[in-house]
């Protein structure tokens, strides 16, 4: 329990307290103990909540439907769904304005994961955690199959996961050139509509992200890209001290 990063998960549970300018000295007793109880600020912060709590729950910041359990009380949106809306319109208003949407990854990045919003569809958390091949990896793979594409034949530089869901064994990995490898990857991204509660459809969808994306000022918090990187964790803190207050967490 006294590892660092024992330590650190229980400090990063019990957050934001770094930020908060806990005093050295508690925060290093609390590291000690291993214990996650609400700094002497949040304990601060949560009595000053009280007064302003309503037992409500917290509005989605993409869709304004009430965040509810399984979600944390303090989250900030009600759905995987609503927060990847929000990230890629933050990332497409980011892009656009520091030129990077004019870059051909760029461009394939933002269609793929468009076309994931517009069928309900978030980014699939498969491609985030799958491990990056290692050289070796990449060594042995091109060995045993061969430096050409084995789609159009010319040589290959890129590697295919075949099954875009499964993982990095040799028989789902297959050389392509970086042309056929982008053309498999927009295509494979074309799902079925989804059931998602929050999806409005493909139409209503495509027109409130475009609005979104325009917007000078943005329209909602969670679409500014410029204030966000620093501006999520007091939503967060603020939330968290509310529902400390109202007694819906004890953690
Ligand atoms: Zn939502
Ligand atoms: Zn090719």
């Amino acid at each position: 329990m006294s590892s660092p990063s024992a330590a650190s998960a229980c400090l990063g549970r019990s957050g934001g307290n770094r930020r908060m300018g806990t005093p050295r000295k508690e925060r290093q007793m609390r590291r000690e103990l291993g214990l996650t109880l609400p700094t002497k600020r949040e304990r601060e912060r949560a009595e000053r909540a009280r007064d302003e709590a309503s037992a409500a729950p917290q509005p989605c910041l993409n869709c304004e439907t009430p965040v509810l359990p399984p979600r944390k009380p303090w989250a900030l949106y009600c759905s995987d769904y609503c927060g990847g809306m929000a990230y890629l319109i933050r990332y497409r208003r980011r892009t656009e304005s520091d030129g990077r949407a004019k870059r051909q990854d760029v461009k394939d990045t933002l269609q793929i994961r468009e076309a994931l919003l517009f069928t309900g569809h978030t980014h699939s958390a498969a491609d985030e955690s799958r491990l990056p091949l290692t050289l070796a990896e990449r060594q042995e793979l091109f060995a045993a199959k061969g430096r050409s594409c084995l789609v159009c034949g010319e040589p290959a530089t890129d590697i295919d996961h075949v099954d875009a869901q499964a993982g990095n064994a040799i028989d789902n990995l297959q050389p392509l050139c970086a042309g056929c490898h982008r053309k498999k990857t927009l295509s494979s991204h074309r799902p079925p509509l989804s059931t998602v509660p929050q999806f409005k459809g493909p139409a209503e969808t495509e027109i409130e992200y475009r609005d979104r994306v325009r917007a000078q000022p943005p329209m909602k918090a969670c679409d500014d890209d410029v204030t966000w990187s620093t501006g999520w964790r007091g939503l967060v803190v603020t939330r968290r001290a509310q529902s400390i207050a109202e007694g819906r967490t004890s953690s």
